[in-house]
């Protein structure tokens, strides 16, 4: 497992990954709503973990399947790159002695879409959001979540030591959402960038602004690495990076045009040919970023609430996917 500047090749099947220098990655095929990746950085004495799941099941499933490492290198601490549940709900099942990092707009984010929340749209009566509700959130048990916040927060910055090893976490938000940190490490020449990457899944922007997610992109196609752990998908090198920015320039520049033409957000989701980018998954996370876009170009523009936008989310696929 000798990484020689190049990026490994790691298949993408479910489970524990080594990607050589002590670092290794969970994927979860195939990165659908909720099946997001984390990864695990080990030192000489402690590990750090990337992210935790979606709920306690697949999170009690993973750290059993690090307990090789954890062993004798214990998770000393956890690194939520977003507020996004699939990459912390599952934090109360890390150990008790490990220090919890977010930003400080994350760990705010965080506050907002509790577990209990997102269960309670489980058995919303609103048939067609039931609808897109169970298809995205249906496989996850968020009933007995109780949830654990960060224990420390920082703003821009913040470096973790692993004995020698150095471990830099990075705000590039907001993007994706209101914060999107990037965990470095350097002398593996790797970086876990949450879902500010998505592979051959639909980018999706909550937060925007979209320029600063392709900002963020370029950030990360600079930086002296060979292989990008992302929040959703297989394990990717620059590539991956750059065509998440390919993606979100494609769909703000028809967005605009759109809203220029006087289109409302909706229709101007509905009304765009992605081309070659029907071929990645959950296209109808479009709505949410056409409705980011537009906010971009519009900043009085109220920020559109999740209901509705699950919903509409659910009749875009009926309309367009069925
Ligand atoms: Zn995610």
């Amino acid at each position: 497992m000798v990484n020689c500047g190049e990026r490994m090749s790691v298949d993408y099947t479910k489970g524990l990954h080594e990607l050589g220098d002590g670092l290794w990655a969970y994927l979860q095929p195939r990165g659908q709503w909720g099946y997001s990746n984390a990864g695990l950085i080990a030192g000489d004495a402690d590990s750090l973990l990337v992210d935790t799941l979606f709920d306690l099941k697949l999170t009690a499933d993973m750290l059993e399947q690090m307990r090789p490492i954890t062993r004798t290198r214990p998770i000393g601490s956890l690194v939520n790159t977003h507020a996004n549940g699939d990459h912390c709900y599952g934090n109360e099942l890390v150990p008790e002695r490990a220090t919890i990092y977010a930003t400080v707009a994350a760990a705010e984010e965080m506050k907002e879409a509790p577990p209990s929340r997102l269960n309670a749209l489980k058995s919303a009566p609103d048939a067609e959001l039931a609808d897109f509700v169970g298809y995205a959130f249906g496989d996850f048990d968020f009933s007995p979540i109780t949830g654990r916040d960060p224990d420390e927060t920082f703003d821009g910055e913040l470096t973790v030591s692993l004995g020698e090893r150095r471990v830099i976490v990075r705000d590039l938000g907001p993007a994706h959402t209101l914060s999107d940190s990037i965990v470095l490490v350097p002398s593996a020449r790797t970086v876990f960038t949450g879902d500010l990457t998505f592979v051959g899944g639909t980018p999706i922007a909550w937060a925007g602004p979209i320029s600063n997610w392709t900002k963020a992109c370029e950030t990360i196609a600079k930086l002296d690495v060979d292989t990008i752990v992302p929040g959703h998908g297989p394990v990717t090198d620059k590539q991956g990076v750059l065509d998440v920015k390919r993606y979100l320039e494609f769909v703000f520049a028809e967005a605009r045009q759109r809203y220029e033409a006087g289109m409302d957000a909706l229709e101007a989701a509905f009304d765009i040919d992605l081309g070659e980018f029907s071929e990645l998954g959950d296209s109808e996370r479009i709505v949410v970023t056409v409705e980011t876009a537009f906010r971009d170009l519009d900043p009085s523009r109220p920020v559109a609430d999740r209901i509705t936008l699950f919903r509409t989310m659910g009749a875009y696929r009926k309309r367009k996917l069925r």
